[in-house]
């Protein structure tokens, strides 16, 4: 039987049906070498894989070597793998002339969102109307023809602020315990850093995800059971003392391809089915999976190869050192400062504080989108390349021209102070615009606008903002604060 090629990110069993078939695992060091990922990643990457191997036992060969291309030189016979999942990847496997399977990992094929996205006749390709036609087609979350609990979306219930507490309060989410594998990887990481073979930033574990199938069931087992039914209400809210909040943290073993996506839908609509779970936490968590991360998936494939490069708000500034260093310390804003430490110490964040900080920051100071996306990729564990591209040019820095988002995602201290408790004890205030007090959030709000008022004049969810701007008094001394501030940490 030909033998399999699973990559680093296909390692769950439903990427390896057949219990007898051969498989080959490559370890590669050179991407590790060509960037600085975050050292977490790089650790989870190594320890799932080599985990795997240790599972698989005599049918598997694990090749560690620099490139693919020096492991393929090493292996006989023929191979087949798996539609990878990253343009790179499936371009290397094509030129290779191996067997290409179609996916295992996502419940949307190419075929079928093609048909979707040319069933729209013209219409923007929306996530809501994909999402819907996941539910159906799916039979997800549905009463016959209609959608459980009578409405298709609660956001409605899902976007209250934060409580005054410092947490949450829930029980915390699964940990594993690190084995000799662990140890193993840490060691050679180590000897990587000291050869001056890979560089990485972040701090170094202890590892906090889940690098198996078996791990990853209990660390959605325990999810499900403690914190869905809280997953909904705070879902957009952030506090500086709890980084998890109600969310699953499942990301970095769902984009390992340890679980499919239909396990977590399962077990999150069982829990509704048998009264454990409130709807609205539900809905909320089962869009996340079949809605956002399917869309996100097949948009990478669909989408044309130069959207990687579109840069309609002409964004040229590089992105800063101290945010590739994740240098919190550098910085007094306390949102930004505390949400770095988070990502250096742990490589996750929720999504909020991915989209309405950092994102939001590099759109308001015009960071080129390439570095913007390439920093999302290489300093979150859960950071591939299919999941960031559409998420940062598209979703967060509105490179795409609004072709996945009606408008900017951009928003000043208003926002962050009512979803969040970061500003009460913050050197700046976030109703301030100009001065020593002012809000880098909110004055760089305004610079945004001011900066691409042109471009966004024909944007009519935009009408009000640009309204404001013009009625601003102190317009001039804002941007021209902040044009001083430039790339500073603020
Ligand atoms: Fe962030 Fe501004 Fe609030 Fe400070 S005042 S925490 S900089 S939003």
């Amino acid at each position: 039987m030909t033998r399999r090629w699973l990559f680093a990110d296909q390692l769950g069993p439903h990427y390896l049906p057949d219990p007898e078939q051969s498989v080959l695992l490559i370890e590669s060091s050179e991407v590790f070498r060509r960037r600085r990922f975050h050292r977490q990643k790089a650790h989870l990457v190594l320890s799932a894989i080599r985990h795997r191997a240790a599972e698989l036992g005599d049918r598997v060969q694990l090749l560690q070597v620099g490139t693919y291309a020096e492991a393929l030189d090493q292996v006989e016979g023929p191979l087949e793998v798996v539609q990878p999942t990253s343009h790179a990847a499936d371009r290397f496997v094509r030129e290779r002339g191996l067997a290409v399977l179609p996916d295992l990992g996502f419940v949307t094929s190419r075929t079928e969102f093609a048909q979707w996205a040319a069933g729209r006749a013209g219409k923007r390709l929306l996530l809501e109307d994909f999402y819907r036609w996941q539910r159906r087609r799916l039979e997800v979350l549905m009463d016959g023809d209609e959608p459980v609990g009578g409405k298709w979306n609660f956001d409605h219930d899902n976007r209250e602020p934060p409580p005054k507490t410092e947490q949450l309060g829930l029980s915390a989410p699964w940990w594993p315990v690190e084995d000799d594998i662990d140890s193993q990887v840490r060691e050679d990481l180590d000897r990587w850093e000291r050869d001056g073979l890979a560089t990485f930033v972040g701090v170094d574990g202890p590892r906090w995800s889940a690098v198996t199938h078996s791990e990853a069931q209990q660390s959605l087992s325990r999810f499900v059971e403690l914190r869905l039914a809280a997953f909904g209400p705070q879902e957009d809210a952030m506090l500086a003392n709890d980084p998890w909040m109600a969310h699953s943290a499942l990301s970095p073993a769902q984009n390992l391809g340890l679980l499919h996506p239909l396990e977590l839908v399962a077990a999150a609509e069982q829990a509704y089915r048998e009264g454990r779970a409130p709807i609205a936490s539900v809905e909320g968590y089962i869009r996340q999976i079949v809605g956002w991360r399917e869309y996100v998936w097949s948009l990478y494939w669909y989408l044309p190869p130069d959207y990687r490069t579109r840069n309609t708000l002409a964004a040229h500034e590089p992105l800063p050192e101290w945010m590739w260093n994740l240098d919190a310390e550098a910085v007094n804003a306390h949102c930004l400062s505390s949400i770095l430490k988070d990502l250096r110490t742990r490589g996750w964040l929720h999504h909020i504080p991915r989209l309405m900080v950092l994102g939001n920051y590099a759109l308001q100071r015009g960071w080129d989108p390439v570095e913007v996306t390439r920093w999302f990729q290489q300093s979150f564990v859960d950071g591939y390349d299919w999941v960031m591209l559409a998420n940062v040019v598209g979703m967060s820095q509105h490179a795409d021209g609004g072709l996945m988002a009606t408008k900017p995602y951009a928003a000043g201290g208003a926002y962050i102070n009512r979803m969040s408790n970061y500003c009460k004890p913050c050197v700046y205030k976030p109703t301030v615009r100009v001065g020593p007090e002012a809000c880098p959030f909110t004055a760089g709000y305004w610079n945004f606008l001011d900066r691409n008022a042109e471009q966004l004049a024909s944007n009519h969810r935009m009408g009000q903002s640009l309204a404001g701007l013009g009625r601003l008094a102190d317009r001039e001394q804002t941007v021209e604060q902040e044009r001083l501030r430039g790339n500073d940490p603020p």
